[in-house]
């Protein structure tokens, strides 16, 4: 390749990596495999190798990677956190060890561990006590996670034993059991909120949540592999005495960890694994090969980026080729459409595999599918196999390429495709069947108005009898008794028990009430959060998108979902219908006794996270004191009550409009 070709190649192949990083540390959704991106790493290296002159300093491959978010305190490591060198080759591992020979002889032993597929983490404790969590970050630093940290059970806050250095730092890979994974993110999927790829990018995305109690929901779990102290090689001499001991404190340590005597037992466990990972209740991508002793590991050192006395295997992801049948078009109760592939029945990683998910138009596009294509389909982290590529060498003579449906494969309307979104919906909310079923059935589950007697089933017969179009529908069953009656195997009691559940729901709260509505991107989190802040369906109905992206966590694309929903005349007027049949569409607000009128038409905002009390105290505190609570920042309001980690955006507008901003210290003082 001539210089010119290679500056090229280097400049396209940097501005790709740098946008998967991206993708993959900070937004914790990754879109290409990790052996394509190590692969194109690998490239970048070999060229930058060839014409070291065309080397940028900020490369990629100069990079541990990551990126830190902004909402957490940063911190410096004590020991950086390098990467390990990786390789999916056997005889690069071969190399390795020869490599370690020339230096060490062959009197050492490997450690072989696990390569577990979350995030790592770095814990410092203190005369016992966890007293922070740090992620890897780009290696030098990282964000400050403790209060997360502090949610996960298997991390220990407190050490029971003894023996342990007044001061050390442990790393761990923090992770979720796929059967954890699987269970919340159907639940995301019920709720409208966007599936993660795959258990480590949920671990991922959980640990970078600013909310806490929403992290103690998750079930995560922490394997920890590393030991780091001043005092460290003279209390153990090797990596598996000091394994042993960090069990007996009291931490999570791996069972499946081996100590061998060469390269061919290493490689043995390699193999072994290889399989044994899929009966595993978590995800590992590779196995870890550590020199034991921590005087050799001395004498081996390091290389700027990784340490030159271990190495990770990494296993390729298992792929199989199988046939393309047909595409099916599933319409959700949002009227999002979504392919998947109905596949030639195949076996992977020891399950049956027939479908495949495609995701959009954009994947289908990309991967430029064909009907009856020869795929390869692959079973990486993720729970849904995916199609990687098609062997077009086998594609079929005048095969037709797969065109994206226009219309709606269950009503033929034109499907529509807002700018800047992948997904195509289906605009036919009242007249689309999987669409009206669909949302009945949402507002009547578990998670949102929890009505008795009334199962998806039911809906589905009763929508098909035509007593139901819409969720205000339900309220008026009672009045069709007698069609009720003849709907077979729908005995009187089972009918007087959904009439009861339907009649009992009315008092369900508001922010159940907000979530059944259904409304695009609106979760039970997100429905709370709006709930909260706006107290009433009239100040929510009549907010503008920038007003509703005042609230913490919420960002433009669900503020702008929820102000279009309520601009629509149809929803106005099923509201009205809701109302008037008596369901909740307001928080009862707690009786608060007037202690003060120190706060007298004096109006607050209370923003980010205080030390000596919670937002709700403050808040009741104000309201005691004849203070007014607003919702937004404008020219209206009196004083910010500015904690730590307030929102970007609040803190700028804040600033804009010279809003003086008060400690909490200084609130106590204006009422004391
Ligand atoms: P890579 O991200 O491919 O450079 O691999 C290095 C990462 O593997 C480390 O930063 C850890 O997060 C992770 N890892 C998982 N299991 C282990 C283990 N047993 N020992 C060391 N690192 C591990
Ligand atoms: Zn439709």
């Amino acid at each position: 390749m001539s210089k010119k070709d290679a500056a090229a190649r280097i400049a396209a192949l940097t501005k790709e990596l740098n946008e998967h990083n991206y993708k993959y540390y900070v937004l914790a959704q990754p879109s290409i495999s990790d052996f394509d991106f190590d692969s194109r790493l690998a490239e970048l290296a070999s060229l930058e190798q060839q014409y070291p002159e065309l080397l940028d300093p900020d490369s990629p491959t100069q990079k541990v990677g990551g990126d830190i978010t902004k909402q957490f305190i940063t911190v410096r490591h004590k020991w950086p956190m390098l990467s390990l060198s990786n390789t999916y080759s056997e005889q690069e591992l071969k190399d390795f060890d020869t490599r370690v020979r020339k230096v060490l002889g062959d009197d050492f032993q490997y450690v072989c561990e696990l390569k577990f597929d979350g995030l790592s983490m770095s814990l410092t404790y203190e005369n016992g006590l966890l007293t922070r969590g740090v992620t890897r970050g780009d290696g030098t630093q990282g964000d400050d996670v403790t209060a997360n940290i502090k949610t996960i059970k298997n991390i220990p806050s407190k050490l029971r034993s003894t023996g342990y250095p007044d001061i050390f730092e442990i790393r761990g890979e923090v992770f979720m059991h796929r059967a954890a994974f699987e269970r919340l993110n159907k639940e995301r999927v019920e709720n409208d909120e966007i599936p993660y790829a795959n258990p480590r990018n949920f671990a991922a995305g959980t640990i970078k949540l600013q909310n806490s109690s929403e992290v103690a929901k998750r079930p995560l779990d922490c394997f920890l592999y590393f030991l780091y102290a001043d005092n460290r090689d003279k209390l153990f001499k090797t990596q598996w005495e000091s394994m042993q001991a960090l069990k007996q404190w009291g931490f999570h340590v791996c069972e499946h960890t081996k100590l061998c005597n060469n390269i061919h037992e290493a490689l043995a466990f390699i193999s072994y694994w290889e399989q044994g990972r899929h009966d595993l209740s978590y995800d590992i991508d590779g196995i870890v090969l550590k020199v034991n002793s921590y005087a050799q590991q001395d004498e081996l050192g390091f290389t700027a980026k990784s340490p030159r006395w271990a190495i990770s295997y990494k296993y390729k992801a298992e792929e199989v080729e199988t046939i393309l049948k047909s595409i099916s078009y599933q319409v959700g109760r949002t009227g999002a459409v979504t392919p998947v592939a109905n596949l030639e029945p195949v076996q992977l990683s020891g399950t049956t595999v027939k479908r495949a998910t495609l995701h959009n138009a954009n994947e289908i596009a990309r991967l430029n599918l064909h009907e009856l294509d020869t795929v390869l389909v692959e079973k990486g982290g993720e729970i849904i196999p995916k199609i990687t590529s098609i062997n077009t060498a086998k594609r079929v003579p005048d095969a037709v390429k797969i065109a994206y449906p226009e219309k709606c494969p269950v009503c033929g309307t034109i499907l529509v495709r807002k700018e800047g979104e992948a997904v195509h919906y289906c605009p036919n909310e009242i007249g689309c069947h999987p669409q009206i079923v669909g949302r009945i059935q949402h507002f009547a589950s578990r998670k949102a108005m929890d009505i008795e007697g009334l199962g998806n089933e039911t809906i589905e017969v009763l929508y098909k009898k035509g007593l139901i179009k819409q969720i205000g529908d339900l309220y008026n069953l009672h009045r069709h008794q007698s069609i009720l009656e003849q709907i077979e195997r729908f005995g009187s009691k089972s009918i007087s028990n959904m009439l009861n559940g339907i009649e009992k729901s009315k008092e369900k709260p508001f922010e159940k009430v907000l979530f059944g509505l259904g409304i695009r991107y609106v979760g039970e989190t997100i429905a709370r959060k709006l709930v909260l802040n706006f107290k009433n369906i009239d100040a929510l109905a009549t907010a503008s998108s920038t007003e509703i992206a005042e609230v913490d966590e919420i960002g433009k694309r669900i503020a702008e979902s929820v102000s279009d929903y309520f601009s629509s005349a149809l929803h106005q007027q099923q509201l009205v219908e809701l109302k008037m049949q008596g369901l909740q569409f307001s928080i009862v607000e707690q009786e608060i006794q007037l202690k003060s009128y120190k706060l007298l038409e004096k109006t607050f905002i209370i923003s980010g996270v205080f030390e000596y009390h919670s937002r709700e105290e403050l808040t009741n505190l104000i309201l005691a004191n004849g203070g007014k609570i607003m919702t937004s920042i404008s020219t209206k309001l009196n004083y910010l009550v500015a904690g730590d980690k307030m929102g970007p955006s609040k803190l700028a507008k804040a600033q804009k409009l010279n809003i003086p901003m008060i400690t909490e210290d200084e609130l106590i003082k204006m009422i004391k």
